[in-house]
C-alpha cells in the first residue's frame, strides 16, 4: 500500500486532527509533513510572534510524533514543488491536509492540487479549523449570515461533532533517505516579547484548556471583560491560531466541564461558547467575502479620508497618548505579544475614532505583535471597532476612553501594572491623569495628545461625509 502524506499547516497537533486521522487510517505508511514556505510565514498570513510560536510548537510536534513512532520531515520551499518532490521521493499517491480559509491559502491549495494531479497523484482537504465551513451554515434565502447573533442561533441548533482519535503508533517505517531540514535552522529571530510568551506545543495547550475548565470558565460571564483578572479569559488564542489546539476537542471538553459545572456555571459556559462561535463567525465572513483582507466590508467606508498623523500612530504603538487605559494595553502587547479583547477594542475605537487613523494601519501593527495574530479574527475586530464591518458596532458608538477604564479596570490595577509612573495615583484620578496639571508633572506621564471631546466631533463628520 503506498505511504500517504500528511501536510501540516494550522493543525499542528496528533489528537483530534481530522486529515491526520484520516491519513493514518488509510495507509500503512504515514509521511507527516511540514512545508517552511516563507510567502505564507509572512504578512498577511503570520507575524513574528506567531512565527516564533509556531517555531515553538513545531518542535513540540516533532517530539509527541517521535514517541508515536513517526518521523516529521520539515522542508523548505515551495509547497506546489515540494509536495510534489516528497511525494516522488516517498512513493505516495495522496497528499491530505486540513483546510485554511486565508484567501492565499486557498489559492495555495488549489496550486498544490493542480501540481500534484500533473503528476498523478491527489491533494485531499478536510474540514477541521471550523466546526462548520462557509457555505454549511446559511440564511433562509441561502446567503451567508454577515449578523453574528442570527448565526450563532443557526449554529447553536446543529449537531456537534466528535473530535478525532490521536494519532495512533506507526504501523511501518517511513521509507529511507528523507532528507529533513533541521528545526533549528528554521527558527526564526524572535521578538524581545518572546520571553513572556506561554508555553508551546499540544501538551500545553490540553493543560492550559484544562485549567481554565475547571474553574475559570464557570466565572467567565462575570470575569471576562476585566483585564486585570487572573484567568479572566482563557488565553488559548495563540493555541488556537497554530492549531496546537482543535476546535472540537475544545467544544467537547466544554460540554463535560458544563455537564458537571452545575446551574451557577452554566452562564460562563454559554458565553465562552459564543465566543468560539464569533472564531467560526469570522472565519466564514472571510471565506465568504475574501475583500475584508484589507478593503472595508462595507465598500463605503473604503472612501474615509482617514486624517490622523505619524506623530499620533507613533504615540499608540508606544503606548504614550495620555490615555492611561490606551497606554497600559498598548504596553502589554508590546511586551508579551497578548492583549485582552476587552482592551483591543478600546485601543481599535480609540485609533479608529480618536486619531483617525485606518484601521489597517492598526490591524497591521497588532498582526506584527499578537501571539494569536490571524487575519479572519483581526481583521473582524478591527472593522468591528472601527464600524466598517460585519455586525460592525455602529460608527456613532465611540468608546470614551477614560469611562471604559472606570468600568473595566475600576480600580486601575491593570494600569499601574503596565505604567509604572502612574504606580502612586490614587483611582479615581487614575483614569485622566491629564484634567491634574500638577499629578502629571509629578509623574511624567504625557498629557493627552488629543481631546476626546473634540475628536469625537471630528470623527463623526469625518464617517458623515462619507455616508452622504
Ligand atoms: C481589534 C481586535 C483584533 C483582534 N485580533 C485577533 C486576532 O488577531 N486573533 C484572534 O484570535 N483574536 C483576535 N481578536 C479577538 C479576541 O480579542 C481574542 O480572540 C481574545 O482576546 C483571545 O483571548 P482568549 O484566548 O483569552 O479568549 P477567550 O475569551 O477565552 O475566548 C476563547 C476563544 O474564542 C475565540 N474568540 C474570542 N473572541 C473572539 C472574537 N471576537 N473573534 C474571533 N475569535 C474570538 C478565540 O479563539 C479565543 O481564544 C481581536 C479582537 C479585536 C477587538
Amino acid at each position: 500500500m503506498a505511504p500517504i502524506i500528511h501536510w501540516f499547516w494550522r493543525d499542528l497537533r496528533v489528537l483530534d486532527n481530522a486529515a491526520l486521522h484520516a491519513a493514518y487510517s488509510r495507509s500503512q505508511t504515514l509521511v507527516p509533513v511540514f512545508i517552511w514556505d516563507d510567502t505564507h510565514l509572512g504578512w498577511p498570513h503570520m507575524g513574528p510572534a506567531v512565527r516564533t510560536f509556531l517555531s515553538g510548537s513545531l518542535a513540540a510536534l516533532e517530539k509527541n510524533l517521535q514517541l508515536l513512532g513517526h518521523r516529521l520531515i520539515i522542508r523548505q520551499g515551495n509547497p506546489e514543488v515540494e509536495l510534489v518532490r516528497l511525494a516522488r521521493e516517498c512513493g505516495a499517491s495522496a497528499v491530505l491536509t486540513n483546510r485554511d480559509y486565508e484567501p492565499a491559502t486557498v489559492a495555495r491549495e488549489q496550486r498544490v492540487a493542480e501540481a500534484l494531479a500533473a503528476d498523478g497523484r491527489r491533494l485531499e482537504s478536510f474540514k477541521d479549523l471550523v466546526i462548520w465551513e462557509s457555505r454549511e451554515v446559511l440564511t433562509g434565502t441561502g446567503n451567508p449570515y454577515t449578523i453574528y447573533t442570527p448565526y450563532a442561533r443557526a449554529r447553536r441548533a446543529r449537531a456537534r461533532q466528535a473530535p478525532c482519535p490521536k494519532l495512533g503508533a506507526a504501523k511501518s517505517a517511513m521509507p529511507d533517505g528523507l532528507t529533513s531540514v533541521p528545526l533549528s535552522s528554521l527558527t526564526p529571530t524572535a521578538p524581545a516579547a518572546a520571553a513572556h510568551y506561554p508555553p508551546a506545543g499540544e501538551h500545553a495547550a490540553l493543560e492550559s484548556l484544562k485549567t481554565f475548565l475547571a474553574s475559570g470558565v464557570f466565572r467567565y460571564d462575570v470575569g471576562r471583560d476585566f483585564p486585570a483578572v487572573e484567568g479572566g479569559t482563557s488565553q488559548l488564542s495563540p493555541h488556537f491560531r497554530v492549531g496546537t489546539l482543535g476546535i472540537r476537542t475544545a467544544l467537547t471538553r466544554l460540554e463535560t466541564a458544563r455537564a458537571g459545572g452545575g446551574a451557577q456555571g452554566e452562564n460562563g459556559c454559554r458565553i465562552w461558547e459564543n465566543e468560539l462561535i464569533w472564531r467560526d463567525f469570522y472565519m466564514q465572513v472571510l471565506a465568504n467575502f475574501p475583500h475584508v483582507a484589507g478593503s472595508c466590508f462595507r465598500p463605503e467606508y473604503d472612501q474615509i479620508q482617514w486624517s490622523g498623523t505619524k506623530e499620533h500612530f507613533a504615540a499608540w504603538c508606544a503606548g504614550r497618548t495620555g490615555y492611561p487605559i490606551v497606554d497600559a494595553a498598548m504596553r502589554c502587547l508590546n511586551a508579551t505579544g497578548f492583549m485582552h479583547n476587552r482592551l483591543r477594542m478600546i485601543v481599535a475605537m480609540f485609533l479608529t475614532k480618536d486619531l483617525m487613523i485606518s484601521w489597517q494601519q492598526g490591524e497591521r501593527y497588532f498582526f506584527e505583535h499578537l501571539l494569536d495574530g490571524d487575519l479572519a479574527a483581526n481583521s473582524g475586530g478591527w472593522q468591528w471597532s472601527a464600524g466598517t464591518g460585519t455586525d460592525a458596532a455602529p460608527y456613532f458608538r465611540i468608546f470614551n476612553p477614560a469611562s471604559q477604564g472606570a468600568k473595566f479596570d475600576p480600580e486601575g490595577a491593570f494600569i499601574r501594572r503596565w505604567i509604572p509612573e502612574l504606580r502612586d495615583v490614587p483611582a479615581d484620578l487614575i483614569q485622566c491623569p491629564g484634567d491634574n496639571p500638577l499629578l502629571l508633572s509629578r509623574t511624567r506621564y504625557p498629557s493627552p495628545i488629543v481631546d476626546h471631546a473634540v475628536q469625537r466631533g471630528k470623527c463623526l463628520a469625518m464617517f458623515k461625509a462619507v455616508r452622504q
